[in-house]
């Protein structure tokens, strides 16, 4: 999600919560829900809504961070040694009960269960598979519901939609189909880690969902979603493609859809959600070094 800090200050705030309960979804997936007084104003946008999560380090009894979203928060939050500031990661929401006050969040479990040798853990898998009843957390999330992390956006003379995404994506493509209204056509394509980690998506869409199970003796990252759309039959008329996952295998399938079957750049929204051997503080310093030598 952005952190440009003057529009972020008006779409954007910190709430604090705490972890209400937990399910296992399946072998890959826990689902955390989050609750507290301050949820109330959680103006999530539906679809792949995002928000910064801020969790504690081991030890710490919450996350510390600036109290303010204010202009210069990041920078103050920066400024904090490493082993002190919260660990900022990004994640979707994948249902939100405003009544309650509840934010519904689905972690994939990377590296945290055997064998863990197949994938690389990190500081937010290994949160999320020991969260528990009262856990403190900070979301950096929605103030407005017409606001910049919400980035499904089908233009109305899109004939019908392309939707795919790894594990990371399953939770955006859950809140996509539960937003979708009836008479939309989608094709949609998913890679899981295991077959017990399919789940029900409901829609009001013409959804017709293709699960892929990744294969466990492969590396956590193939080419799965690239193969499957790569064979696939096509429906003619004007496509808006949604895709979301590793940031390899999100180019390669941008790159096939443009340059191989023709998709209106303009029409592909994609994201990068991780990358392999790289943490998210990885890439958000890759990002500030792009950004500093631009403005050189
Ligand atoms: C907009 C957005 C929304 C996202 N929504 C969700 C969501 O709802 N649910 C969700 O689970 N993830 C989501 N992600 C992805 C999540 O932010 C990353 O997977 C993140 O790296 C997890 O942080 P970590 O601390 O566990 O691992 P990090 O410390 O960031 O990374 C440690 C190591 O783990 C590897 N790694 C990271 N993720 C995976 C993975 N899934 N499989 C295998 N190896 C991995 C990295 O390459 C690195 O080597 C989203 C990302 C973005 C940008």
């Amino acid at each position: 999600m952005t952190t440009e800090p003057a529009a972020m200050a008006v779409q954007f705030r910190f709430f604090e919560a705490h972890v209400v309960r937990t399910l296992r979804l399946g072998p890959s997936m826990v689902r955390v829900t989050f609750g507290g007084e301050q949820l109330k104003d959680f103006a999530g946008g539906g679809r792949d809504q995002s928000f910064s999560l801020f969790l504690p380090h081991p030890g710490q009894s919450a996350p510390v961070l600036p109290t303010e979203a204010g202009e210069g928060w990041f920078h103050e939050w920066r400024a904090l040694p490493p082993e002190v500031r919260a660990v900022m990661r990004s994640y979707t929401v994948r249902a939100q009960d405003r009544e309650r006050a509840e934010v519904d969040v689905d972690f994939a479990l990377h590296g945290t269960q055997a064998p863990a040798a197949s994938a690389a853990a990190g500081p937010a898998a290994r949160w999320a598979a020991a969260a528990g009843p009262g856990d403190r957390v900070v979301l950096l999330g929605p103030a407005v519901e017409g606001n910049r992390s919400v980035g499904f956006r089908p233009p109305p003379d899109a004939d019908w939609l392309l939707i795919a995404g790894d594990e990371t994506a399953l939770p955006a493509i859950g809140g996509i189909m539960d937003w979708l209204p009836a008479g939309v056509r989608a094709r949609v394509w998913i890679e899981v880690p295991h077959a017990e980690d399919i789940q029900d998506l409901p829609s009001a869409a013409e959804a017709e969902i293709t699960w892929l199970v990744r294969d466990s003796a492969r590396r956590p990252v193939s080419g799965p979603l690239l193969e499957a759309v790569r064979a696939a039959e096509l429906p003619g008329g004007t496509p808006y493609a949604w895709i979301a996952g590793e940031s390899g295998a999100v180019k390669a399938l941008r790159r096939h859809l443009v340059r191989e079957r023709g998709f209106d750049r303009k029409s592909v929204e994609f994201s990068g959600y991780w990358r392999l051997g790289a943490s998210e503080e990885d890439l958000r310093a890759e990002a500030l070094s792009g950004r500093a030598s631009e403005d050189s």
